[in-house]
């Protein structure tokens, strides 16, 4: 979908005109492409506190050369940070660069989990959490800002390649943790899922499709599932991907049974994205629009996840991603039935993630985008469109592709230390921050 506002904030009036009206001045971002696959400079590796992490190796191998001047991304690990004295040194090592960095640049700040024994510590590193958010909210010019928490450098490199490259374009303000479960590294870091098959619910269109292409991108097999009504659409992404359509109703009560019985070899990737609005208020609500909403959103997801993990369908090392929505964290006015569907896909993430760690091998995460340039948004009246593609720290909308990397890097062979994980694709949204 167009934006037309972001296009002319490009040209020399309309950068005139947003200077001297104060307006959103919203850059161009820069997305990954197979030309331009890395971010286009150097990487400046700083440290706040006494660290015992051993970084340099992972981030030698993320494709950036070490740079003291202008970086286009900036690691600062403050993971030895233990007191509010240490804090300055936060300070002290970002202030003097932060202009340097270039557009559309990174800043991902490393922190350690926090110590329940030692209160000053975890004051002192809950306190990068509102530094992060902070900074992202102020840095401007396409430019992101992170938090990993993490003790293991290793087990944090698809998530440190993800938040240092373009694929994480419109992922700013989050606070990642990333344990300590054994990962599997790729034997090809571009190709990360040859040999695995995804399948993405909900599919032929819009975010689904994007999963669908980026997945098959990085080798994925992939089954494109959708409604039978939206079988011929199905049916052209799979064959352009080289992938088979599934027509299926998710809600349908044996839907976990037809997946099964479609994949005898079993399944790596599970998507749960199919999902649906029936907005009304409350008060105007009828029934049957609530039960739609947390049947296909909500109740669907719990049914085929639980079936194919009993099943055995699911693989060991297998990823799923459900699909949660800003909605379900900051609440949405007329979005009763959708926002308690996206909160009911955040208590299943969290409630479930160690366990089918624990018992499958499997982990569970959840993507939350906010105003993503679809079908579904394009539908909402103009003056409220416009709202929600400006009320984030890029002041824009984000692109499916920007969920789809999101759920990529989840769903990598060497994420199996990101695990409970819900991670938001909004360009830091003020709804909910
Ligand atoms: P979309 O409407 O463009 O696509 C949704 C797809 O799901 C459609 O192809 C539809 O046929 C399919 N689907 C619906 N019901 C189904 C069912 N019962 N069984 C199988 N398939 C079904 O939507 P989108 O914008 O691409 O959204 C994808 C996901 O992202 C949804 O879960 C949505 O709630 C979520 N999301 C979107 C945004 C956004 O800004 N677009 C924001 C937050 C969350």
């Amino acid at each position: 979908m167009a934006d037309r506002y972001l296009s002319f904030t490009g040209t020399a009036p309309g950068r005139f005109l947003t200077r001297r009206l104060g307006l959103p001045r919203p850059a161009a971002l820069k997305r990954h492409s197979p030309e331009q696959p890395d971010l286009a400079g150097g990487l400046l590796h700083l440290t706040a506190g006494k660290s015992d992490l051993d970084l340099a190796p992972v981030l030698a191998r993320t494709n950036l050369p070490a740079t003291g001047t202008d970086p286009a991304a900036v690691v600062l690990d403050a993971t030895g940070i233990r007191s509010i004295e240490d804090l300055s040194e936060v300070h002290s090592a970002l202030h003097p660069v932060l202009r340097s960095i270039t557009p559309s640049g990174r800043v991902v700040v490393l922190g350690a989990p926090l110590d329940p024994a030692d209160h000053h510590q975890a004051a002192a590193q809950q306190a990068l959490e509102g530094f992060t958010r902070s900074l992202g909210k102020e840095i401007g010019r396409g430019r992101t800002v992170n938090l990993v928490r993490l003790t293991d450098a290793e087990a944090a490199e698809s998530t440190l390649r993800f938040l240092l490259s373009p694929k994480s374009a419109y992922v700013s303000g989050q606070v990642v943790e990333v344990g300590t479960a054994p990962v599997t590294t790729p034997a090809d870091w571009n190709r990360p899922l040859a040999g695995r098959t995804a399948l993405i619910t909900g599919a032929a269109r819009g975010i689904g499709e994007a999963v669908a292409e980026t997945l098959a991108r990085d080798g994925a097999k992939v089954v494109v599932l959708d409604v039978p009504q939206a079988e011929a659409d199905a049916r052209r992404v799979a064959d352009r991907l080289g992938g088979t359509a599934l027509p299926l109703d998710i809600t349908a009560a044996d839907a976990g049974a037809r997946i099964a019985e479609a994949l005898p070899d079993g399944l790596d990737i599970l998507i749960h994205n199919a999902g649906i609005t029936r907005d009304r208020r409350l008060v105007n609500m009828p029934a049957e629009r609530w039960i739609q909403v947390l049947e296909v959103n909500l109740a669907s997801v719990l049914r085929t996840t639980d079936f194919l993990l009993t099943a055995g369908t699911l693989k060991p090392g297998g990823r799923i991603v459900a699909t949660a929505s800003i909605a379900g964290i900051a609440g949405n006015a007329g979005q009763t039935n959708y926002g308690a569907s996206k909160a009911g896909i955040i208590g299943l993430v969290r409630s479930l993630a160690p366990r089918a760690l624990a018992d499958h091998d499997v982990t569970v995460n959840a993507v939350a985008p906010g105003f993503i340039e679809t079908k579904m948004t394009a539908a909402i009246p103009l003056l409220i469109r416009e709202a929600g593609r400006r009320m984030n720290s890029l002041a824009q909308g984000g692109q499916p592709i920007d969920v789809a990397e999101t759920t990529a890097w989840l769903a990598h062979p060497a994420s199996g230390a990101v695990n409970g994980q819900v991670v938001r694709v909004c360009g830091q949204s003020l709804l909910g921050a």
